[in-house]
């Protein structure tokens, strides 16, 4: 009989899993406190494994420790080393800020890994779903909450509609790594009795767990966000006036463009050409919010089709 995972255990898997992620994006440091370091070095001197959370201290996150001076000397303590722009939109930041971002990214991770916030949904999941990608990138992708697949799984975007996204993603001429990806809401919502299929989050839930998207968006920055169907439109803007009526149309996010589209779900169930060219066109738009160059095919795609 597989182990129940502890709230402990999975923390520890998210922040390394985080971890591996910034490794396969460059990332080669990490500014850290010395606290922090103190009390690791304490535990592996030891060599005894770490203590489960109810009777340990953990330290606060390490962006919240650092000063800026501290952070400018430890990344210059870095030998001839300065910090690849991971996309053309970070040229603009320093290592500095990079790195704090990160840490700071890696501490919201942590706390939402281990959050009982919906005593429900903290039950009925299997993974947290945080969220993936370039955490510098210009574009995020906000959908709704996770599915089976996604919660299985732990990343969003990952079953069919998730493909979908990908593939729309990559005809943009981006990438899964490139962007970055996120729900509403970070954990399934249940359904209790029935062993399949999903259901819509409720406004509570939507509620409760919103600072951590809204931090999310706070420490990326992104230039134009797209609100993936109508609950994740209603999730971030509170608008309710059905997603054929907003989408196409730039909303406003806190100072940041949005751009309401179909969910890809929708895309799979819906035969039409016509539907796919609308949402190619929304994409066309964000693409043009962000100054990148659109070819003649680009321009094309799904066009004689849905004529
Ligand atoms: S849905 Fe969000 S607020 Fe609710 S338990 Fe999961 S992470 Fe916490």
């Amino acid at each position: 009989m597989p182990l129940m995972k502890t709230d402990w255990d999975v923390l520890v898997e998210g922040f390394l899993g985080h971890l591996e992620e910034l490794k396969e994006q460059g990332v080669r440091f990490l500014p850290v406190a010395p606290q922090t370091l103190a009390a690791l070095e304490a535990l592996s001197s030891k060599a005894r494994p770490l203590p489960p959370p109810s009777r340990t201290r953990i330290d606060p996150a390490p962006a919240l420790l650092l000063t800026p001076e501290k952070a400018q000397a430890a990344v210059a303590r870095i030998e001839g080393s300065p910090v690849a722009p991971l996309v053309p939109g970070a040229a603009n930041l320093s290592a500095v800020d990079q790195h704090t971002r990160a840490a700071a990214m890696a501490e919201l991770r942590g706390r939402a890994l281990v959050c009982r916030k919906c005593p429900h949904l903290a039950q009925s999941r299997k993974n947290v779903v945080f969220g993936i990608g370039d955490i510098h990138s210009p574009l995020m992708f906000v959908g709704e909450a996770p599915g089976a697949d996604e919660d299985a799984q732990g990343e969003p975007f990952v079953g069919a509609a998730g493909q979908l996204l990908t593939r729309m993603i990559r005809a943009m001429g981006f990438s899964r790594e490139t962007v970055y990806i996120a729900n509403i809401l970070k954990c399934r919502p249940d359904t209790p009795g029935q062993s399949f299929g999903n259901r819509k989050p409720t406004a509570e839930e939507m509620k409760t767990c919103a600072p951590y998207l809204l931090e999310q968006i706070g420490l990326i920055q992104p230039k134009v966000i797209v609100a993936l169907g109508a609950t994740a439109v209603e999730g971030l803007l509170g608008r309710r006036e059905g997603i054929s009526r907003l989408r196409g149309h730039f909303q406003d996010f806190r100072g940041t463009p949005v751009m309401p589209t179909y969910h890809p779900s929708y895309l799979l169930r819906s035969e039409s050409l016509a539907v796919k060219r609308q949402v190619w066109e929304d994409m066309l738009q964000v693409l043009e919010k962000l100054n990148v160059p659109i070819t003649e095919k680009q321009r094309n795609y799904f066009l004689k089709a849905s004529a």
